[in-house]
C-alpha cells in the first residue's frame, strides 16, 4: 500500500517536472536573449572546471563580499550618527510668512536638500496651496480659505534658508 502510494507520487512529480523542464527549454529556445544567457551560464560552468576554481576560492570571494558590505553599512551608519545640526532648522518666519520644510539626503548631490517646502496659513497653520504661476502669486488655505500674498518663490526661499545656515543665523 505504502509503496504503491510512493510510486504514484513519484510518477506524478516526474510528470510535473517533465512538463516544467520542457516549458523552460521551449522558453529558452524561443527567446534569443535567454539562449544567450543559457550559453553564458554554460560557459561560466565550464570555466569553473577548466580553471579548477575550488570551493575555497568561492568562499573567499563570498567572505570578501560580506566584509565589503559590512564596511559600506558601517560608513552609512556613521553618516546618520553625525547628522548636522542644521537638520533641526525646519521652520522659519520670513517676510511675515511661516515656511516649513524637511531635509532629505540626496545620493545624487551628496548633500542634504530641502523638500516639501511650504508656506503655512497664518490662522490654522495648514500648508497653503500655492498659485505661484500668476503675476501676483498667492497661497490659499485649503481649510479656512484665507489667502495670503506670496512674496518669495520657493526657489528664492531655498536660497534664503541655505544662506541663513551659512551665516549662522539659524543653527540651534
Ligand atoms: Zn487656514
Amino acid at each position: 500500500m505504502e509503496e504503491k502510494k510512493i510510486a504514484r507520487y513519484g510518477a506524478l512529480w516526474g510528470a510535473i517536472l517533465g512538463v516544467f523542464m520542457t516549458a523552460i527549454y521551449d522558453l529558452i529556445k524561443s527567446k534569443p536573449f535567454l539562449s544567450t544567457l543559457w550559453r553564458v551560464i554554460n560557459w561560466i560552468w565550464d570555466s569553473i572546471f577548466m580553471y579548477q576554481v575550488t570551493i575555497w576560492q568561492i568562499l573567499i570571494v563570498v567572505i570578501l563580499f560580506l566584509i565589503f558590505k559590512r564596511i559600506v553599512f558601517e560608513i552609512k551608519l556613521s553618516e546618520t550618527k553625525d547628522s548636522p545640526v542644521f537638520l533641526d532648522y525646519k521652520e522659519d518666519i520670513i517676510n511675515d510668512t511661516t515656511w516649513r520644510w524637511e531635509w532629505k539626503w540626496s545620493v545624487f548631490e551628496k548633500s542634504y536638500i530641502i523638500v516639501n517646502l511650504e508656506p503655512l496659513c497664518k490662522e490654522c497653520e495648514t500648508p497653503l496651496k500655492l498659485y505661484d504661476f500668476s503675476i501676483n502669486p498667492y497661497g490659499e488655505c485649503p481649510r479656512c480659505d484665507k489667502t495670503i500674498k506670496i512674496t518669495k518663490t520657493k526657489e528664492k526661499m531655498e536660497r534664503i534658508i541655505i544662506d541663513n545656515i551659512k551665516k549662522g543665523v539659524k543653527n540651534k
